[in-house]
């Protein structure tokens, strides 16, 4: 594994060992980035702002773009072999989600940039003669794209790619748990023919490493971050002393609400998808039911059947974040909490015993105000209660700090146009869940983020629009 700055590529810094999730074995290292490399990937990517890419139209950006979705797709086994071994994740969501929607990532923003236009404005005044104002639209500068593990080359390249479109150099901060995929981004960026110090890789850890002298270097534009909401707050305070702008994926703790008039076999299957996904560590994962009391027994009773069937699930990504999960579980137990399926370790019989596995568990019989139910576990762990309104059922959904995504399940299409809307989230899913159109607004609200990503929004926020008035 290597740092890729200016254009070379540089294996330097104390070694940090990679482990592979699904056994526990270490299975290779990565270079911790020092300072002085974080300091010469930011005057890289400020020198290649000065340099041909300034010149470069915006169709041969476009082009760009292309070559490195192409890149991708040419070493798509590699790319799905890194995900896997990185992250713990079953091969089936690694070859049909994440790699995919990197090279997609890079065609949307390739084709959506080439189609931007500009709006211009027929001004008149005193004289008769008139103005025009035009919108020029500038790249921020270096920006610096700051990624976490759970899908590491999907939101990092979801980033990167917008970022590039619009002209901007980046230096880019992968996961340390999970560095394997933006390695092979650098050298098929280079490959496709990005050019020297348009986009740097820097490996290490976030406090006092390279994420803290990356996200407050002086010489960083502006900071796209996708991470936990703390580190969050964090890097905006370091970027707050130069008053650089930030755009802000973070945590949730996210709710579904299944009404009684829903097709019942459909929720329960959506709802093992939402809760489960890449066992629960996807941000926009469901770790909140609430189940109009009617159908609460059957909702219940075929959630807990379907998540004990579940098999090719994957295990949690480290040791630490395993005892993280497995410490809401026991608290969970200790204060009451009614196990439906799940609530321990599998066990295999093979070397997987090794790894950081937790089952699929459905929870019942928490108090709101519980740890388990308030807190982003971030892990396969369900928690399900009743309500008997729809208004209440709004005012459990909106309840804490978080604010990313829900699900809705019903078959009352006006109740469905009433709940959706009336929900404090970024994104609301009505019979279904993670359906994601790259073009629609993603973001979070309250401790869940800052800012959109998404279609235009991303252009918007990586590129500056500029107001030019001519007098005629
Ligand atoms: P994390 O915040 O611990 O780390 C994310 C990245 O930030 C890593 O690259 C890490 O090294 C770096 N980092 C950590 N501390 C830093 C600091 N002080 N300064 C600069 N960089 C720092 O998050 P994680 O554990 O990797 O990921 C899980 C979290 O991400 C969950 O909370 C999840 O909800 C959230 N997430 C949100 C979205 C979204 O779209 N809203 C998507 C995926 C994950």
């Amino acid at each position: 594994m290597r740092h890729y700055v200016g254009g070379g590529f540089d294996a330097s810094g104390v070694p940090s060992p990679i482990v592979d999730p699904v056994t526990g074995r270490t299975v290779g290292a990565v270079p911790e980035a020092s300072r002085e490399l974080v300091d010469r990937a930011v005057a890289a990517a400020r020198a290649a702002l000065r340099g041909p890419w300034a010149a470069w139209s915006q169709a041969e950006r476009s082009r760009l773009l292309h070559r490195i979705a192409d890149g991708i797709e040419a070493r798509f086994e590699e790319f799905t072999a890194a995900e896997c071994s990185d992250a713990g994740k079953p091969r089936e969501l690694a070859s049909t989600v994440d790699i995919p929607r990197a090279v997609a990532n890079f065609r949307f923003y390739a084709d959506l940039a080439a189609g931007r236009s500009e709006r211009s404005w027929q001004t008149t005044t005193p004289d008769g003669r008139g103005a025009l104002n035009y919108t020029v639209r500038k790249p921020l500068g270096v920006v610096a794209v700051v990624s976490p593990w759970n899908l590491p080359l999907l939101l990092l390249t979801w980033k990167v790619a917008p970022a590039l479109a619009t002209g901007n150099t980046v230096v880019a901060k992968p996961s340390e748990l999970t560095p394997g995929t933006a390695c092979l981004l650098a050298e098929v960026m280079a490959e496709a023919g990005v050019p020297a110090g348009v986009f740097n890789l820097v490996h290490g850890r976030g406090p006092d490493a390279a994420g803290r002298w990356l996200t407050e270097h002086p010489g960083v534009d502006a900071v796209a971050f996708t991470g936990a909401s703390r580190t969050g707050a964090e890097i905006m305070r370091a970027a707050a002393a130069r008053l650089a702008p930030v755009s802000f994926e973070l945590g949730g703790k996210n709710a579904g609400l299944v009404f009684a008039d829903a097709d019942l076999e459909e929720a329960v299957a959506g709802t093992l998808r939402s809760a489960f996904t890449h066992s629960g560590q996807v941000c926009l994962c469901t770790e909140r039911v609430y189940v109009e009391r009617p159908v609460l027994d059957a909702f219940a009773a075929a959630l807990a059947a379907g998540a004990k069937e579940l098999s090719g699930y994957g295990p949690m990504v480290s040791a630490a974040h395993r005892d993280k999960v497995l410490g809401h579980l026991e608290r969970a137990v200790a204060d009451g909490g009614e196990v439906l399926a799940g609530g321990g370790v599998p066990r295999f019989g093979d070397e997987r015993d090794g790894g950081f596995w937790v089952e699929p568990t459905v929870l019942a019989g928490l108090p709101e105000d519980h740890p388990a139910v308030r807190e982003e576990i971030f892990g396969p762990v369900v928690h399900l209660a009743p309500f008997d309104t729809e208004e209440e059922a709004l005012a459990l959904a909106n309840a804490g700090p978080y604010g990313l995504a829900a699900t809705v399940w019903t078959g009352d299409v006006r109740r469905a146009h009433r709940v959706a809307p009336a929900l404090d989230v970024g994104v609301a899913w009505v019979n279904t869940w993670n359906l994601r159109d790259l073009r629609t607004p993603f973001g979070g609200v309250k401790a869940s983020g800052i800012g959109r990503e998404g279609g235009d929004h991303s252009l918007d926020f990586f590129s500056e629009p500029m107001n030019v008035c001519v007098k005629l």
